[in-house]
């Protein structure tokens, strides 16, 4: 089986680097199934789940945003935050997600609407993650 190097950097720094099979993930353009030998190509990343499925399973992580870059044997993940399901604190994603639903609650002008939406994005993400690794 014909596999890609995978590596997931953050401004923080590396996350990880390995082998796997296949990587799905969530582009601002719909979800992406990349195999060993795909056309090059780069695309923004939603606030979503990337899942990396290898020889010995599947691994999971929560990705916000950032962008994906695509070559035949290489995934690139540059990521604003990207954290393994055993790096995530999921009582700081409740309270994260308590927060964000206390402020889309109250009325407020678009862009804190939309920075409270995107918290909530982050939050059910980890969330996801850890409890479904
Ligand atoms: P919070 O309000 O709890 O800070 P946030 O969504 O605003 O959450 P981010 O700005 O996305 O946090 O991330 C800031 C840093 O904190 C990143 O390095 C990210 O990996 C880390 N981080 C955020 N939430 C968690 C969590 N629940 N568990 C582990 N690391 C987290």
């Amino acid at each position: 089986m014909k596999t890609l190097i995978v590596s997931v950097v953050t401004p923080d720094g590396p996350v990880m680097e390995a082998e796997y099979e296949m990587v799905s993930l969530k582009a601002e353009n719909g979800e992406l199934g990349i195999l060993p030998g795909h056309i090059p190509l780069v695309a923004p990343l939603k606030i979503g789940a990337v899942r990396l499925k290898g020889q010995d399973g599947t691994d999971k992580l929560a990705v916000n945003g950032g962008f994906v870059e695509v070559r035949p044997d290489k995934v690139t993940i540059l990521a604003q935050s990207a954290e393994k399901p055993s790096d995530i604190d999921a009582e700081r994603a409740r309270e994260a997600k308590k927060r964000a639903e206390r402020r889309l609650e109250t009325k407020q002008d678009d862009i804190d609407f939309r920075r409270a939406q995107n918290s909530l994005r982050r939050a059910i993400n980890r969330l996801d993650v850890v409890e479904n690794r």
